[in-house]
């Protein structure tokens, strides 16, 4: 089998999961945005994947993510940033970045505003569409605000010119029932919801926990291995 078709089996197979989990929730399958992951692949992986009807992919490094959506600037690609962004990658980031899921401290949002504010001279662009992350463990090492300070960090996102806010994202911990985890992402959403009601979107569920995430009302799901197979070693 070619690495192609191999490729369009593994991602036909999620897609029907993922209609099925929205069934069985009672949910639209429509109103669920499948991002597929390609961190460590090569930028003909993200052609593939376009070939086969894939618009939203989603990588966690901030170089890779800039020369791979550089490479495939020819395709219109929807670019999701999810991992750690530094402040001072911020600039650079909003060259290729149409949706940034890691929105997870002050110093950050304050490199973003500054950056997009002095852009808008040379080369304006409407505000980046962005999730706060949300830390569902007691470990504060771990990326993500914690959720007591989610209100007044919601406050601060929805001060800037530059983010326009979705909604929330999480990683489930590995040690916990992920469905007891993303319990508390819904928590979240309420939070940043009684702020901004239309910033309802949760973008939660990887490869091996979407169906639950589904079934708390995940509506970004941020999916890698299930599709492209074992990532190479990182380079
Ligand atoms: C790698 C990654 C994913 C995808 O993980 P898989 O287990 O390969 O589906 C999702 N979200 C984030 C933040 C990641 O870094």
């Amino acid at each position: 089998m070619s690495d192609l078709s191999a490729l369009a089996d593994r991602l036909g197979g999620v897609r029907a999961e993922i209609a099925q989990a929205a069934r069985d929730a009672s949910r639209d399958p429509d109103d669920i945005t499948l991002i597929v992951v390609t961190k460590f692949h090569p930028a003909s992986l993200v052609r593939s994947l376009y070939e086969l009807g894939v618009r939203n992919v989603g990588e966690n490094r901030h170089q890779e993510a800039s020369d791979k959506a550089r490479e495939t600037a020819d395709l219109e690609m929807t670019w999701h940033f999810i991992g750690q962004l530094q402040s001072n990658k911020a600039r650079a980031a909003l060259e290729y970045a149409d949706v940034i899921h890691s929105i997870d401290r002050e110093s950050l949002v304050s490199a973003l505003e500054r950056a997009w504010i002095d852009r808008q001279g040379s080369d304006p662009r409407p505000p980046v569409d962005a999730f706060i992350q949300i830390n569902l463990t007691d470990d504060p090492g771990r990326g993500g605000i914690n959720p007591h300070e989610l209100e007044a960090f919601t406050t601060r996102v929805l001060q800037t010119q530059s983010l326009n806010l979705q909604g929330v994202m999480a990683v489930a911990p590995l040690n916990e029932d992920p469905a007891q985890a993303f319990e508390r992402i819904a928590r979240a959403s309420a939070t940043v919801t009684s702020l901004k009601p239309d910033a309802r979107f949760i973008s939660a569920g990887m490869s091996q926990d979407f169906r639950e995430a589904i079934s708390i009302g995940a509506t970004h799901l941020r999916i890698g291995t299930a599709i492209t197979g074992n990532r190479p070693v990182a380079g």
